[in-house]
């Protein structure tokens, strides 16, 4: 009795291995790994579904057949497990594959002689036949493939993280006690298994890899307890005919076997069906929320840029009330002047105050045209070749009235020590720059400390120009628009000098990036101070053309 129950054994690993195999390949027939897997497995259902009817033979000459049909399988396994590793593990196939399967058909050859295995070895409760020469060679093959094939998935194991790191963990332990069922081969030399132990690891081994699908979704699959339930049952209402002890009971059997393969064919249609919807709802979800949310953003962006439309219409009608201002002001007190003299009460004062006001109104117009020739790009520069260190000191000497009467302020001068190279440059234009931020800082630091200076950037090959000033600071927000367009001042500026017009630094900054430099400012904050600085390269684009 116990060896009808030992052999139902690999019966019962052949269909569920098998089912298993079908399971994962019809999830996704495209998927390498799923058709590798299938493959090897299609090897290891015709060892085990052979096996059981070599067991059931009753004469040696069957026996020795259904081996030889066991052979056809074992003989791939060893190949076709190692092509599932590879995609498993995402390796390339190279010749090794195609030199396994070459060897394996060679062995398939080799195996229908009786140089490979003949007579029959009959043991405690099975019978086996025993391995002859080409056997020996092919058992080297065998565990050579396989080990190559742990190899490539404990590496690929170690590489990875997450989930598919689990994944590949199940994989390893479910083929390493799949690997135990090489026992199998120790009746071929005359060792006794007595009991069949091989053959069961198989179906641990399908239990494991059903656990790791349903829990980690291996080999990408979601749904599949419908048909591992429906698997199962199978494979017991399968046995059940051929342990009945009678013929009728046996038909019945049989029958409710293939009742129930009709119900379950019905049953697994349905879930799928119903995973399939499901999914496409899912993925109608998703892409409802996706939509959704560019919609959000769409919306988000469009006030972003209403705001930013008032902002700029607001800040043109600002700069054009400034610009009017800006050349009103000069222009009223000429008139006024003008008007006086007709009046007939005019003397000298008066005639320079008439002068004084039409040179302002040249000035601010020359200002004015300035600026449009430098935003348009067609500003002339006369450049010549300066030692920048003499002109600061030359522009400096404007400034020795102003410094006399501020004397809370200590002014200090730091050049480089090594002589700066020559630049060449517009040297009105510079020096004007250099006046612009000089003048600022005095105006705008009451007591404390006035320092420039000037040096070269070595990994650059520029020169800085820096003033560093303990005035009245620049707040954060004033700090991104101040010197960015015209009329731009500041809040504590304004109530400093009441006359400021807000047209010196943007001037500035036109003029160094003209020279291909950077004008830019950075303050702590308002009471803070600021450092004003102007890189200048030495070489400029054009002459490096
Ligand atoms: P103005 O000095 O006539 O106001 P500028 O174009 O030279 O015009 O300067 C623009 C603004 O930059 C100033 O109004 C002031 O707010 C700010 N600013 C310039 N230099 C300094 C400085 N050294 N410290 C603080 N703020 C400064």
């Amino acid at each position: 009795m116990s060896s009808i129950v030992y052999s139902l054994i690999p019966l019962i690993g052949g269909i569920s291995t098998f089912w298993l195999g079908l399971l994962v390949l019809l999830k996704n027939r495209k998927a390498k790994v799923n058709q590798t897997l299938f493959g090897a497995i299609i090897c290891i259902t015709v060892w085990l579904l052979a096996t059981f009817v070599m067991f059931l033979s009753k004469e040696d000459y069957w026996a020795i057949f259904w081996d030889r049909v066991v052979y056809i399988g074992v003989i791939f396994i060893p190949v076709t497990v190692y092509h599932f590793g590879l995609s498993f593990s995402k390796r390339k196939e190279g010749n090794l594959l195609y030199l396994g399967y070459f060897l394996s058909f060679l062995f398939l050859i080799l195996s229908r002689t009786d140089y490979f295995i003949a007579d029959l070895y009959k043991y405690s409760w099975g019978v086996h036949t025993q391995a002859r020469f080409f056997h020996h060679l092919f058992l080297i093959f065998f565990v050579f493939y396989i080990s190559l094939f742990f190899l490539n998935i404990y590496q690929y194991q170690r590489k990875v993280r997450g989930i598919e790191r689990t994944q590949a963990n199940y994989v390893l332990l479910a083929f390493f006690i799949l690997a135990i069922s090489s026992f199998a081969f120790l009746p071929a030399y005359g060792i006794d298994i007595k009991f069949p132990f091989p053959y069961l690891t198989t179906i641990l081994c399908v239990l494991i890899l059903a656990f790791a699908i349903l829990k980690y979704h291996l080999f990408e699959i979601r749904v599949i307890l419908t048909e591992i339930l429906v698997g199962a049952m199978g494979v017991v209402l399968v046995i059940l005919p051929f342990v009945m002890p009678t013929g009728s009971l046996r038909a019945l059997t049989l029958a409710v076997f293939l009742l129930f393969s009709v119900f379950a064919y019905y049953l697994i249609k349905a879930t799928h069906e119903e995973a399939k919807r499901r999914d496409e709802a899912e993925r109608i979800a998703i892409q409802e929320r996706a939509l959704r949310e560019s919609a959000e953003k769409l919306v988000k962006r469009e006030r972003k840029l209403r705001l930013e439309t008032e902002r700029l219409s607001g800040a043109r009608n600002q700069f054009l009330l400034s610009a009017q201002h800006y050349f009103r002001t000069p222009l009223t007190s000429l008139i006024g002047l003008l008007e006086l003299m007709m009046t007939g009460s005019f003397g000298k004062e008066k005639l320079s105050q008439t002068f004084q006001s039409a040179l302002e109104l040249r000035k601010r117009i020359e200002e004015g045209l300035d600026i449009s020739q430098f935003q348009s790009g067609k500003a002339i520069l006369n450049k010549e070749e300066v030692q920048l260190e003499d002109l600061l000191l030359k522009t400096i000497e404007e400034f020795r009235p102003q410094l006399e009467q501020k004397p809370n302020l200590s002014f200090k001068i730091n050049l480089s020590k090594e002589k700066l190279a020559k630049i060449k440059v517009d040297i009105k234009r510079i020096r004007e720059v250099f006046s612009n931020l000089i003048d600022n800082a005095l105006k705008h630091t009451l007591k404390g400390k006035v320092e420039l200076f000037l040096e070269k950037i070595k990994e650059k090959n520029s020169i800085l120009f820096k003033v560093k000033d303990t005035g009245i600071g620049i707040p954060k927000e004033e700090l991104s628009y101040i010197g960015q367009s015209p009329f731009e001042r500041g809040k504590e500026a304004k109530k400093l000098s009441p006359m400021g017009k807000g047209i010196g630094l943007y001037l500035s900054r036109l003029i160094v990036e003209a020279h291909g430099g950077k004008l830019w400012a950075e303050s702590e904050g308002e009471g803070k101070g600021s450092t004003f600085y102007v890189e200048l390269p030495i070489e400029s684009e054009d002459e490096k053309k």
